[in-house]
């Protein structure tokens, strides 16, 4: 059923196959992961075997070339399967930065033996990727991080920490940004390829943080003393770091946008749903204009959105989606998400506030969105930088 308000929709960039996509991606997460849900929420990670299950079932790394094991797809197709995560209200497996990052990440920068290392494994969820920017001392100033990778032989010597690192309990492989010439600040940075395992001498694994919401997904400290990394795991040149980083961050940005509009429309279908079967003073609330009124808001809201987000992914698939227009649908959509989904809330009454009710979930899982991936003021900056 289509979402209210997008009925007869359908973006430009939008392909007979998607729809294989879509369903092929709806199955899984409904019938294997999301009957775990509570199980997944109280241990405050995924199953690894959803990961591999994910992999045989040729879900992850759907825009990896074929030869890598991927899906031999673009960009379209990653959005496809977040929009369906988002969508079902799957929220455990870290599939936007397993797949819609990390593995990009190799595409443009690994060398032709590095992607035949670590992209097979990345696509056929034997792997469990991750990406380490923000530190503890800071994660806006990305150019003032404080870990440091100094040459030893043949190895760089990683120390320093790092915080917030979705699916940082479960990670293997990390892209970790060092700073390989602490003297200078972008200049100075460079991405590493860490092999993680937790008998690995030198790194550590912090304790699971307990947030506010996303209870299901994994977001963990690790610490590294002297970590060994061979040089031969140096993605890129050293010093591109910080410059691959902004190269990469749209499409980053893009991601959280995909989830966010995914959310509002769930969001939407739930409200409207609930506000005709729910009655208030001998009437249905959708029949009271007050709760009209919000739903027509809202559903206004998520359709612009929807093509502001479809725009921006038809931009990205031709390779033309800057970073001031990345930046503004992640503000934009983010805001969006979370102003939809409160008003939506409202509409529940008193269930919308129990965690019994999807909506108080999405509630509290929304709040991030604004936060990371760069925080919205950061988005801001970088949309004024061009006015
Ligand atoms: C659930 C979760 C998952 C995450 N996943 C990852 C991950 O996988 N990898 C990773 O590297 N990071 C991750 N992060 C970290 C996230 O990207 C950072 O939290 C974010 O970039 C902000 O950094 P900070 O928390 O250090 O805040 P700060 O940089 O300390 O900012 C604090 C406040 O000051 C504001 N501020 C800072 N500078 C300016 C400025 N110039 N102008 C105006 N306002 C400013 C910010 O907007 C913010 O409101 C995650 C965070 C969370 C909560």
């Amino acid at each position: 059923m289509p979402t209210p308000g997008l009925d007869g929709y359908a973006p430009a960039w939008l392909k007979p196959e998607h729809a294989d996509l879509a369903a092929l991606a709806r199955d899984f997460f409904t019938e294997q992961v999301l009957p775990h849900a509570e199980r997944l929420e109280r241990q405050g990670h995924p199953d690894r075997e959803h990961y591999r299950r994910a992999g045989e079932l040729g879900l992850l790394g759907l825009s990896v070339p074929e030869e890598y094991g991927g899906g031999g797809g673009d960009f379209t197709h990653e959005a496809v399967l977040l929009h369906e995560q988002a969508k079902c209200g799957e929220g455990s497996l870290g599939l936007a930065v397993h797949s819609g990052i990390v593995t990009g990440y190799l595409c443009h920068y690994g060398t032709e033996e590095q992607k035949r290392r670590w992209l097979p494994g990345l696509c056929g969820g034997d792997l469990v990727g991750a990406i380490a920017m923000t530190e503890p001392g800071g994660g806006s100033d990305l150019q003032a991080i404080r870990t440091k990778a100094v040459p030893d032989g043949d190895d760089y010597l990683v120390t320093g920490s790092k915080t917030f690192i979705t699916n940082g309990a479960l990670a293997d492989l990390l892209i970790l940004a060092v700073k390989t010439d602490p003297s200078q600040g972008a200049a100075g940075i460079s991405l590493l390829v860490c092999e993680l395992g937790d008998d690995r001498p030198g790194f550590k694994r912090g304790r699971l943080i307990e947030k506010i919401g996303l209870h299901a997904n994994d977001t963990a400290e690790l610490f590294f003393d002297e970590f060994r990394v061979a040089k031969d795991n140096l993605l890129g040149a050293e010093g591109a770091g910080f410059f691959q980083m902004m190269a990469q961050l749209p499409q980053e940005r893009l991601v959280i946008g995909v989830g966010a509009v995914a959310v509002m429309q769930r969001a939407v279908e739930l409200a409207v749903a609930y506000a005709k079967e729910r009655t208030a003073f001998g009437k249905p609330l959708i029949a009271h204009q007050n709760t009209r009124m919000v739903l027509a808001e809202c559903a206004t809201r998520t359709r612009a959105s929807r093509i502001f987000l479809d725009d921006c992914i038809a931009r990205h698939s031709r390779g033309e989606l800057d970073v001031p227009t990345a930046a503004m649908a992640k503000l934009w959509l983010t805001e969006g998400q979370c102003e939809v989904v409160d008003k939506c809330l409202q509409v529940f009454g008193g269930y919308g506030y129990t965690t019994e009710y999807p909506i108080a979930r999405m509630y509290a899982d929304a709040r991030v969105q604004k936060i990371y991936g760069g925080t919205n003021e950061i988005m801001k900056e970088l949309i004024a930088r061009v006015l």
